[in-house]
């Protein structure tokens, strides 16, 4: 059974517009949001925009919350839940769109700054599954934030703009890499060496502090903490507390003749969450309660206090439960257990580059639409969700109602790999619960690949969900 291309529901002319007018949005959001921090600090104001609350707020003043109310929570600005308050009791469940804001990248270790043959470098760890040798001889930009000790926070995000200097991990020339290509892939460029070069001039004067005459060593780096210093207000040693991610720079842009895709940093698993916040706008009065959960942490197994795991959401339902008036641990159970989920992520295009990993009638492919997995995991779909049968039958109905294209797909050939997701997490409530999202090519290298038409797609099949469901 083979799914049809989508693009056809989408002539030259208006509604082609309309999806190019969409995706250019999109394709803006991902230029200037590369971290959980930008993506977060982006949404929030967008919801401020379209009248949501900030709950924190609300559960200050203890203010009540009825029927068509719109309210945000920030999870320590890595993450958000979103929620706009149904007809319906809450005790009948909510909507719920869940996707992940993190990115695989590197992040500098606590103590990254060193000198060497005087080059300045910043030490890496990386952070989610990358192909280490892809990540060398791109120009890298360094986003995020440092904080003080007396807790002041400085925002850092240098490499983006036009006029910015970038930054980059060096590989070795293939004049002398007769050896390195003998490598093994996960060994031709080592974890250690994902070193980022910074600088290269000497300070002129000695540091302050030092006699003239007096020896500075490692000017170099002498010369870069200058830098920082007059730039950022910073010392080496701020660097124990701060969170600065290295991604690749320069903005997301269209690909292809006929600008069907979008070459970005960050598509996984920011082209499900992009959908899911609009779609959040498009339902002001929704009949059950809706939600949308924004997380941190997905591509390191969903841990800590920003992540899926953590209990915030459970906590802000019990807060909505408490606002609206309705507060018991049964009614949060009750809400929990009765609610449906579409647990948005990114799902393997099938690349004809590399046909071999993939099982053709369980692809998704470009241009067909959203992607729904019943399962994912891997040897035998070890931890996966594995959806309801009854579930899918519903969204099969809610999906061709408002002729939503979608597909359905597995992560390559049984036992060929696998990944996993945030919908696990959602099922432990016992609620129903569904992988969907967005196919993409070139999953998790710095500059990865969408269709237009599937996230287009994809933000209509959630709006037809927050409605129907
Ligand atoms: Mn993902
Ligand atoms: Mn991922």
């Amino acid at each position: 059974m083979e799914r049809e291309n989508a693009w056809k529901k989408y002539p030259k002319g208006a509604k082609r517009n309309k999806l190019m007018k969409f995706a250019e949005g999109y394709r803006q959001f991902l230029s200037d949001c590369k971290t959980e921090r930008e993506c977060t600090t982006f949404f929030i104001a967008e919801a401020k925009k379209a009248g949501y609350q900030d709950l924190a707020e609300l559960i200050k003043k203890n203010k009540k919350l009825k029927a068509g109310d719109k309210v945000y929570m920030s999870n320590r600005g890595k993450g958000l839940a979103m929620f706009v308050i149904g007809k319906e009791p809450l005790e009948n469940g909510l909507n719920i769109l869940g996707a992940h804001i993190d990115s695989p990248r590197m992040d500098l270790k606590q103590n990254p700054l060193y000198e060497d043959t005087e080059m300045v470098l910043l030490d890496t760890h990386y952070y989610g599954g990358i192909k280490k040798y892809q990540w060398v001889t791109l120009p890298l930009a360094l986003h995020g934030v440092i904080v003080k000790k007396d807790g002041k926070k400085i925002d850092v995000a240098i490499g983006d703009k036009d006029d910015d200097p970038v930054f980059g991990v060096t590989d070795l020339l293939i004049h002398l890499a007769a050896t390195q290509l003998e490598k093994k892939g996960n060994k031709v460029v080592e974890r250690e060496a994902l070193n980022v070069l910074i600088g290269s001039i000497p300070l002129e004067k000695a540091t302050k502090g030092k006699k003239d005459g007096e020896e500075t060593k490692e000017k170099v780096k002498a010369g870069i903490l200058e830098i920082l210093k007059s730039t950022y207000g910073i010392e080496e040693e701020d660097f124990l507390s701060a969170e600065i991610e290295v991604v690749p720079a320069g903005p997301a842009r269209d690909f292809g003749f006929d600008r069907s895709m979008i070459m970005g940093y960050g598509h996984d698993d920011r082209v499900c969450a992009y959908p899911s916040f609009y779609a959040m706008l498009e339902v002001p009065a929704p009949k059950r309660t809706t939600a949308c959960l924004l997380v941190d942490k997905e591509e390191i197994g969903s841990v800590g206090a920003t992540g899926m795991e953590s209990r915030f959401f459970e906590n802000m339902v019990a807060e909505i439960a408490n606002l609206t008036g309705d507060y018991s641990e049964l009614t949060v159970r009750r809400c929990l257990t009765n609610s449906k989920a579409l647990s948005s992520d990114v799902s393997a295009a099938f690349d004809p580059n590399y046909p071999d990993v993939m099982e053709k009638k369980n692809s998704c492919y470009f241009g067909k639409g959203m992607v729904f997995n019943k399962y994912t995991g891997a040897r035998g779909k070890s931890g996966s969700n594995d959806a309801s049968a009854e579930y899918m039958g519903e969204l099969r109905g809610i999906m061709d109602s408002d002729d939503v294209s979608y597909q359905t797909a597995e992560l390559g050939k049984v036992d060929q790999g696998g990944g996993g997701t945030i919908a696990y997490i959602l099922g432990n409530y016992s609620m129903l619960v569904i992988d969907s999202g967005v196919p993409v090519l070139n999953m998790h290298a710095p500059w990865e690949i969408i269709s237009k038409l599937d996230l287009y797609e994809a933000f209509r099949g959630y709006v037809s969900f927050l409605k129907k469901a």
